[in-house]
């Protein structure tokens, strides 16, 4: 799982790390958001409340948060044997991963600056009251996401910060085929 508070470029290091890793497997999840005016659509599957709540109550997710007033979710994965599962998620959903799968590694993706992530939410589109909302929750999530993380990458440069992970996620496969011997 990759959290971190919002605009700090979570996304694009998913899709960055599914580029270079062909075992990782990307979740496409549900929101209730509108889309923004620089999303293509490919983002998310968006849909409306109703169908977001008829899908809950048939037990199609794997979590599901509500998120400054809107729901986003993920549905049950569906990825080839051989792949890891890679989740961009908020912390609320990655706390409900970890209930369910308490093996499951969650890296905190940092911005270099507060003023670098302000910056980065405001060049996506959104309004400046949405900024703010936006950002007036950045200290809870940095909170939480430190306490569920096993590691934390700050996303200084892309292909940088890809590089770490792919680094981070060839020791924990390498671990996950020699698991070190108990006493
Ligand atoms: P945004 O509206 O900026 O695309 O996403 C808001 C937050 O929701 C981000 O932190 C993003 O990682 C998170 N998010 C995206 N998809 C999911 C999901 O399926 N479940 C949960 N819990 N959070 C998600």
């Amino acid at each position: 799982m990759l959290i971190g508070p919002g605009g700090v470029g979570k996304g694009t290091i998913a899709r960055k790390l599914v580029e270079r890793d062909g075992h990782l497997w990307l979740s496409r999840s549900w929101t209730t958001r509108p889309r923004r005016s620089t999303e293509d659509g490919s983002e998310y599957h968006f849909v409306e409340r109703t169908q977001f709540e008829s899908a809950i109550d048939e037990d199609q997710f794997l979590e599901w948060a509500e998120f400054h007033g809107n729901l986003y979710g993920t549905p049950t994965p569906q990825a080839p044997e051989d792949s890891d599962v890679l989740l961009e998620i908020e912390v609320q959903g990655a706390e409900q991963i970890l209930q369910k799968t308490p093996d499951a590694v969650v890296i905190l993706i940092l911005a270099p600056s507060m003023a670098d992530l302000e910056e980065r939410l405001r060049s996506r589109g959104d309004q400046e009251d949405h900024v703010a909302m936006r950002l007036s929750s950045t200290p809870r999530e940095l909170a939480k996401g430190r306490e569920l993380a096993s590691y934390v990458v700050v996303n200084d440069e892309l292909e940088r910060a890809s590089g770490e992970i792919i680094s981070i996620l060839e020791g924990l496969r390498l671990r996950r085929r020699n698991p070190p011997e108990k006493d």
